[in-house]
């Protein structure tokens, strides 16, 4: 690590501007950033832990909305009744991430910010259509992942929740790399209150998270596992590394989508 100035703040606003400071970085759970810091990948001259922020954690239900602060962890969200009850794909996608260790630290917050190709909420945020909030402004989830490891948030701009809309149903299907726990290629399907079926892949896509829009089209047409293998997946856009092909990624998106469909059928 190199060396930097540390600072913990309990009050939004503080931490907002600590921000400001150049080269100034915010710290979520250090579940990514720790580890990035050990390896001298990046040297933030602050760091401004959110930890002590309590308005930036917790779950409520707001009407057909499910608010998640930003500080929240995967674990809080692993062991939500409100979540369970509006939103279960969202259950199961949270208690699913790493093991212990890392849903007791890591936060909805850190992930989407980081938005590592194989992170498992962007799925559930770009499925459901939800929107980020910031300290700033409000980013539709369309708006928001805008590649590997990036997104549309301005340096400094601290994301404080997330709105997700309540579906009918959903599941989250991962197929993990066993190693590392992160997605190989797993899919987040809802069906949404308008009737409409929505998917979205991560792990799979060589420009990180995605909605299949044929996969939404045939199971909003007819939801089965007929209609999935009735559309075509193509493997190119697909990511390529030693964990996987781009043709077998695209075969794992109708494997996963077909579990899904069966889970919520
Ligand atoms: C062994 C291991 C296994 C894992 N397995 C999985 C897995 O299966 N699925 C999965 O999805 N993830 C997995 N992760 C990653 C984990 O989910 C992390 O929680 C996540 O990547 C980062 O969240 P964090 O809160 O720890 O953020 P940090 O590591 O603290 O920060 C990550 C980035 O987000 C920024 N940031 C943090 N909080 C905010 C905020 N509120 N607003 C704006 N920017 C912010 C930071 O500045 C930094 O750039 C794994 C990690 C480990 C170590």
């Amino acid at each position: 690590m190199y060396n930097f100035e540390f600072t913990r703040p309990t009050d939004l606003s503080v931490a907002v501007d600590a921000l400001k400071t150049e080269g100034a970085q915010a710290l979520g759970g250090g579940q990514t950033l720790i580890p990035v810091l050990k390896q001298r990948l990046a040297a933030p001259t602050t760091l401004v832990d959110l930890s002590g922020i309590e308005s930036l954690k917790g779950i409520r239900r707001m009407g057909d909305m499910l608010v998640i602060g930003g500080g929240t962890t995967h674990g809080a969200v692993a062991g939500s009744g409100d979540v369970a009850s509006a939103i279960a794909g969202l259950t199961e996608l949270a208690s699913k991430i790493g093991d212990p260790q890392v849903r007791n630290r890591g936060t909805i917050g850190g992930s989407i910010a980081n938005n590592d190709p194989a992170a498992c909420y962007p799925s559930a945020v770009l499925a459901l259509g939800a929107t980020i909030e910031t300290n700033a402004r409000e980013i539709a989830a369309a708006d928001f992942f805008q590649g590997l490891y990036t997104t549309s948030l301005e340096d400094g701009e601290v994301i404080t929740a997330v709105k997700f809309p309540i579906p009918v149903a959903s599941t989250y299907q991962k197929f993990e790399q066993p190693a590392s726990r992160f997605s190989l290629t797993s899919v987040f399907l809802a069906k949404m209150q308008d009737g409409s079926v929505r998917v979205g892949v991560t792990g799979a896509g060589a420009d990180g998270v995605f909605r299949h829009e044929g996969l939404e089209q045939a199971l909003s047409a007819d939801f089965s596992a007929s209609a999935v293998d009735g559309v075509s997946v193509s493997a190119q856009g697909m990511s390529n590394d030693l964990h996987g092909t781009p043709e077998y990624r695209a075969n794992l998106v109708k494997v996963m989508t077909k579990r899904a469909v069966s889970a919520l059928s």
